[in-house]
């Protein structure tokens, strides 16, 4: 499975804004966008003006690259959910941001199982959640209305999963999904509606960006 593996607060300073893509470290005074919010490399000081001065190509490149960080999605496949979502009868943008949503670690993410996107992912990889039972492996299964996702016997009795439930007691999870705390498991009610998907994704200029 191919992953971004470089540094990943970069991706926030070229955004030059908060992505949330380490846990808690967000929340501190430790993330870089606190600290250099100013796009990453040797001009990045100097270019910071170009923010503003962006063509419409520039902010739908950028508009897209924000969408694909913030779901830890490659090129490849982030096209691929566009192209799926052109096909269907809905409106595209937001049938590409719902199936993004429906994505196995940001659902885990979502119930509040992990801290980021990025450790739901890996949680998902080392085969620590079953799907209707069965163990999957797979971070971008898509999770349809109905599927249990649950934290596998074995793994509940790890201390990793032991602190992981304090900190999801913490967080509250979206009105779409349910959750069940004590036994570490959850599903879909229904699928999220645009207002419950960060207001800051734009995805009329992502669907410009791929039909140029
Ligand atoms: Fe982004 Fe989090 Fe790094 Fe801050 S700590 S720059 S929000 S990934």
């Amino acid at each position: 499975m191919a992953r971004y593996t470089d540094p990943v607060c970069k991706l926030c300073r070229r955004e030059g804004e908060k992505l949330f893509l380490k846990g808690e470290r967000c929340f501190s005074p430790k993330c870089a966008i606190e600290r250099r919010n100013y796009p990453p490399g040797p001009h990045g000081r100097s270019s910071q003006w170009r923010r503003s001065r962006e063509s419409d190509f520039g902010k739908q490149l950028r508009a897209k690259q924000k969408a694909r960080r913030v779901y830890g999605v490659l090129e490849r496949q982030f096209r691929r959910y566009f192209k799926e979502a052109l096909k269907s009868r809905g409106l595209t943008g937001l049938t590409m941001l719902q199936m993004l949503e429906s994505r196995m670690d940001n659902v885990i993410y979502r119930m509040g199982f992990a801290s980021s996107r990025a450790q739901a992912r890996q949680l998902v990889s080392h085969g620590h959640f079953l799907v209707n039972g069965r163990r999957t492996d797979v971070p971008s299964m898509l999770i349809k209305e109905g599927d249990i996702i649950e934290l596998r016997e074995g793994s509940r009795k790890k201390t990793f999963f032991k602190e992981l439930s304090d900190l999801a007691k913490a967080r509250n999870a979206p009105e779409w999904v349910e959750r069940d705390l004590k036994k570490f498991s959850g599903s879909i009610k229904r699928i999220p509606e645009r207002s419950e998907i960060d207001a800051n994704l734009n995805e009329q200029l992502i669907v410009e960006f791929y039909s140029r």
